[in-house]
């Protein structure tokens, strides 16, 4: 039997491999059966976004189709040249709410940390490209030094999002590290890591970047699947690594037009995150305006026609919260259809799941005055 050091060795050298054979600066471009158009478009949208994919990534690829709704997310292509007005650099307002470098703190109990801003794939629709261009920094101790003595003076915050960059693009030494300092501050709870490793480079989920987070803190880990073609049994067996340590996994999507934007894809991708790989559908994220996505975005109305109809045909678990991040730092807010149809005092009129609306009288007694607390008022659960 190998011993475990030869077994993360065997491990790591599979996940390095992966990488090397990938695609990794603009010229390796060359080896892919690119159309001019993306030859030229890759050329230059390297410029403002770098491009990067693991081989087990470019492998989901169906070259014969333009439209792959893999290629979509990987190769640049001449629409992300064209930058629309009113597209934003900072979409969400992640520098407006920054009080130290590498970390966001805009509600009050949880915080983003990054700790890079490198990723092991570089994704077209990023909303956060305009960062990682510009700062390209990667981990080293000292920068992450004052996000994490603002943490420690901070005891409302209880939840350290990693981010970035994708933190999981990091060595298992640097997470260990990481998660280390974070664990050894009392009042945080819970370890949330986001990222894009599980869908793009399933073999670096290996048994040393799990013992790396294993500890004190809930983790939970927030996989970023779009399309069901990116399940695999290769991704299958990364999401069983991190569930059967204990972490919680939940999935965030983004609306992608040409992409995910039709209620056959997007029920079929909920359903096999939640059937197959144990994660549960958190969010679906309507397009940020990220600069030169327009092409890839849809309206709001299209979106919630979309969740509207999977509402209706998948179970409550396998469903997403449709949301829009709202730039200024207004944060997240859901955006699904609205089924209240008409409100007059406590008489309402509500479209049901079959789309045929119904009255619905609310039922309130008086209450029981001052001997019943407001906890014990709001009971049963
Ligand atoms: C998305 C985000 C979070 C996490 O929000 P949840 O709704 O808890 O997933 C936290 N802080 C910032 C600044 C964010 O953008
Ligand atoms: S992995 Fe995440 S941060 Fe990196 S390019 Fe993709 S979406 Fe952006």
């Amino acid at each position: 039997m190998p011993d475990l050091k030869e077994a993360t060795a065997t491990a790591d050298a599979a996940w390095q491999n992966d990488v090397r054979q990938g695609v990794r600066h603009v010229r390796d471009l060359e080896r892919l059966p690119l159309s001019p158009a993306e030859r030229a478009a890759a050329q230059a949208a390297a410029a403002n976004h770098k491009v990067r994919a693991p081989k087990a990534y470019l492998d989901l690829i169906d070259w014969n189709d333009p439209a792959d709704p893999i290629r979509a997310q990987v190769i640049p292509s001449p629409g992300e040249l064209k930058q629309a007005e009113g597209e934003l650099d900072d979409p969400i307002a992640d520098h407006a709410f920054s009080p130290v470098p590498r970390l966001t703190h805009r509600h009050a109990d949880r915080v983003l940390l990054f700790p890079t801003y490198q990723c092991a794939v570089y994704c077209r629709f990023c909303f956060r490209k305009e960062s990682l261009t510009s700062i390209a920094r990667g981990y080293t101790r000292e920068a992450l030094e004052p996000a994490l003595a603002y943490i420690s003076a901070h005891p409302e915050i209880r939840e350290v999002i990693l981010t970035g960059g994708d933190p999981l693009s990091l060595p298992d030494k640097a997470l260990a590290e990481i998660a280390g300092r974070i664990e050894a501050i009392a009042h945080v709870r819970l370890l949330r890591i986001h990222t894009r490793v599980p869908v793009a480079l399933p073999s670096r989920i290996t048994p040393g970047l799990v013992a790396a987070l294993q500890g004190r803190l809930m983790v939970t880990v927030v996989t970023h699947f779009n399309h069901a073609r990116e399940i695999t049994d290769a991704t299958e067996a990364a999401c069983r690594t991190l569930r059967l340590a204990g972490f919680v996994l939940l999935n965030q999507s983004v609306l992608l037009k040409g992409v995910n934007d039709s209620v056959e894809v997007l029920e079929e991708l909920c359903r096999e995150l939640m059937y197959r790989l144990g994660v549960k559908p958190y969010y679906l994220h309507h397009g940020d305006l990220a600069r030169g996505m327009a092409h890839r975005r849809t309206t709001i109305a299209e979106g919630q026609a979309l969740v509207e109809a999977l509402r209706a045909r998948l179970s409550g678990i396998c469903n997403p919260v449709y949301v829009l991040d709202l730039p200024e730092g207004g944060g997240k807010v859901p955006i699904g259809p609205c089924h209240v149809e008409v409100r007059d005092g406590q008489r309402w009129r509500l479209r049901g799941l079959d789309g045929k609306a119904r009255d619905y009288a609310e039922v309130v007694g008086e209450g029981e005055g001052a001997a019943v607390s407001r906890s014990d008022a709001s009971g049963a659960s």
